[in-house]
C-alpha cells in the first residue's frame, strides 16, 4: 500500500520505564479506511505504543505522523481537536452524570460551563439519542453512568467517541472485562462504522477478536512489530506462535 493509503505511521518509536524498554524502535503502518489490529503478548508494549501515539504519554525518540501531520508528542485533544484522531480511552464515563448527560458533553471540550451552555441543542440531543440507539444502550438514557454494567459502560464510552463523527478512532482493550454478548455487539458496530468509512485502529489482547475482525494486523513482541499482514499472514507466522506461546 502507499504512503498516501496510510493513516498512522510510526518511525523508531522509542519508551522506556527506567531499564525497560517498553516500545523499543518501533516502526509501524496502519491504513485509511482499514479495521487495524495491534496484537501481542502481554507486556509486549501495546499499551505504552498506544499511549504515545494518542498522545496520553511523550516517546523518547521516533515520530508519529497520522493523516500525513507529525503529530509526536501533541496533547491527545489537540490531536482529537485536529479531526484527526480519537481515542476510546479518552472518553472515560463521567459516573455521576447520565447516559445521555455523557454523550452531550462528549461533543464539546471537557469544561462543564460549555457544555451547559452550549451542548443541549435539539439536533445534539436527537444525535445523541441515535447514537446511543446504535451501541444499544438507549433504554439507559436516563441511568447514571455509574448505575450500568462496566459492558454497557464501555458501550457507552464507544458512543460519546462516535458523537464527533471521527474518521480515525483507536480503541484500547474494547473487549476487556466485557461479556461474549457486548463484545459480540461492539464488533458488529465497528463492522458497520467501518463500512461507512471509519478507520480503526483496535488494540487488543484478545487473538480471536482480532482475528476475526480486522483486515490488517501489527504482531508485537518485545516492544517492536514481529510479524504484519492479514489474519491469515499473521496467523501462520512461526515467529508469532513462539511469541505467544513460548515454544
Ligand atoms: P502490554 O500492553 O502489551 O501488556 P505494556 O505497554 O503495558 O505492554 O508494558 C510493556 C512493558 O513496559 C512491561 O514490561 C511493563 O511492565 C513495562 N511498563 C509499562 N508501563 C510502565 C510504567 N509506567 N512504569 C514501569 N514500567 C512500565
Amino acid at each position: 500500500m502507499s504512503a498516501a493509503d496510510t493513516v498512522l505511521r510510526t518511525e523508531g518509536l522509542t519508551k522506556s520505564f527506567g531499564g525497560v524498554h517498553a516500545v523499543d524502535g518501533a516502526t509501524t503502518e496502519f491504513y485509511e479506511g482499514k479495521i487495524n489490529g495491534l496484537i501481542g503478548p502481554n507486556g509486549s508494549g501495546k499499551t505504552t505504543f498506544f499511549n504515545c501515539v494518542t498522545g496520553m504519554i511523550r516517546p523518547d525518540s521516533g515520530t508519529v505522523t497520522m493523516h500525513g501531520k507529525d503529530v509526536t508528542r501533541w496533547a491527545p485533544h489537540k490531536i482529537a481537536r485536529a479531526g484527526l484522531g480519537r481515542s476510546f480511552q479518552l472518553c472515560r464515563v463521567f459516573p455521576r452524570m447520565t447516559v445521555l448527560e455523557n454523550m452531550l458533553v462528549a461533543v464539546q471540550p471537557r469544561t462543564l460551563g460549555e457544555y451547559l451552555g452550549n451542548t443541549r441543542s435539539t439536533e445534539t440531543v436527537e444525535k445523541a439519542r441515535a447514537m446511543l440507539a446504535r451501541v444499544g444502550i438507549d433504554h439507559l438514557e436516563a441511568a447514571e453512568a455509574r448505575d450500568i454494567s462496566y459492558g454497557q459502560q464501555k458501550l457507552l464510552e464507544l458512543g460519546s467517541t462516535l458523537m464527533t463523527d471521527p474518521p480515525f478512532v483507536m480503541l484500547d482493550e474494547p473487549a476487556g472485562g466485557v461479556n461474549p454478548s457486548l463484545i459480540e455487539r461492539i464488533a458488529l458496530l465497528v463492522r458497520e462504522l467501518n463500512d461507512e468509512g471509519t478507520t480503526f485502529l483496535i488494540v487488543e489482547h484478545n487473538m480471536d477478536l482480532i482475528m476475526s475482525l480486522c483486515d490488517h494486523i501489527v504482531v508485537f513482541d518485545r516492544g517492536r512489530p514481529i510479524a504484519t499482514g492479514t489474519p491469515d499472514v499473521v496467523k501462520s507466522d512461526p515467529k508469532v506462535l513462539e511469541a505467544y506461546l513460548g515454544v
